[in-house]
């Protein structure tokens, strides 16, 4: 597309586009407006070929509590992938859903999953948004991810259950009496709470967020479903900023007596 009065079009009309996505005007626009790739702006594509390969250069960092010992990313958080999980998360692109949920599960898969649960039921917990943010963007934007997310991880053989078990301190549930795992939870992890009634003893987890970036929440995440009770094997999220400590493909993942994957490549 050229930089004329066209272009200037096209460009104020994916604007509005990417404003209304939700309800009917949202589904008439999406019928007859182009869309570019959420990445790089290729036309007529969600994600483009390259963009979407930069969702399977996975990335890691140290994270204490998990059974792996590490948290993962798809990608680092940068050039197109940055754009594309920007546009996903603040403006309203909800059509990279289902790629996004792919690449989780293909690195979830990769880092040994299954293999890690061998049977057992996984609950899928994705990090929370506090209410402001949620009603800012007009919807909570991990839920629907983490759901496809499971589900493509059942088709893989892994039985995993979609748990939205963590919540924003101050936010809800702010004075719920806790009892229990929830209480010791709640004490812990600053505003990152368990929510009234989550029982996760005894459950294996995995995490998942959007975008690491000094990996506090995470660390939080973990430490709050720990008092918990559960056992938190990895964190996963979309994109990671900073550099990667390592990259999980250079190395075989080797077993701990737990039947875990660590990579003795890991700092
Ligand atoms: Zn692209």
């Amino acid at each position: 597309m050229d930089e004329g009065s066209g272009g200037g079009f096209v460009r104020t009309a994916v604007a509005a586009r990417q404003r209304i996505t939700r309800g009917m005007l949202g589904a008439v626009f999406n019928a007859v407006l182009p869309r570019g790739c959420a990445g790089c702006d290729m036309p007529d594509m969600v994600l483009c070929p390259s963009c979407e390969a930069s969702f399977a250069r996975p990335r890691c960092y140290a994270l204490g509590g998990v059974e792996i010992g590490f948290g993962y990313a798809c990608a680092a958080y940068r050039g197109a992938a940055r754009q594309a999980v920007l546009a996903w998360k603040d403006h309203g692109d909800e059509e990279c859903t289902p790629m996004f949920a792919q690449a989780l599960a293909a690195l979830a898969l990769r880092v040994g999953i299954r293999e890690s649960v061998r049977g057992r039921e996984i609950l899928i917990v994705p990090t929370p948004s506090s209410s402001r943010s949620v009603r800012r963007r007009g919807r909570w934007h991990m839920l629907p991810l983490v759901r496809r997310l499971a589900r493509l991880l059942r088709e893989s053989g892994v039985n995993a259950r979609v748990a939205p078990v963590l919540t924003m301190r101050g936010v809800a549930h702010k004075s719920v009496e806790m009892r229990g795992s929830s209480q010791r939870a709640g004490r812990v992890g600053g505003h990152i709470v368990m929510r009234r009634g989550a029982d996760v003893e005894g459950s294996l987890v995995m995490l998942v967020d959007d975008i690491v970036t000094t990996g506090s929440t995470m660390r939080q995440c973990v430490g709050v479903l720990g008092s918990g009770g559960a056992i938190v094997l990895t964190a996963l999220a979309l994109a990671q900023a900073g550099e990667s400590q390592r990259n999980p493909d250079r190395q075989p993942a080797v077993r701990r007596g737990d039947g875990l994957p660590v990579d003795e490549s890991c700092p």
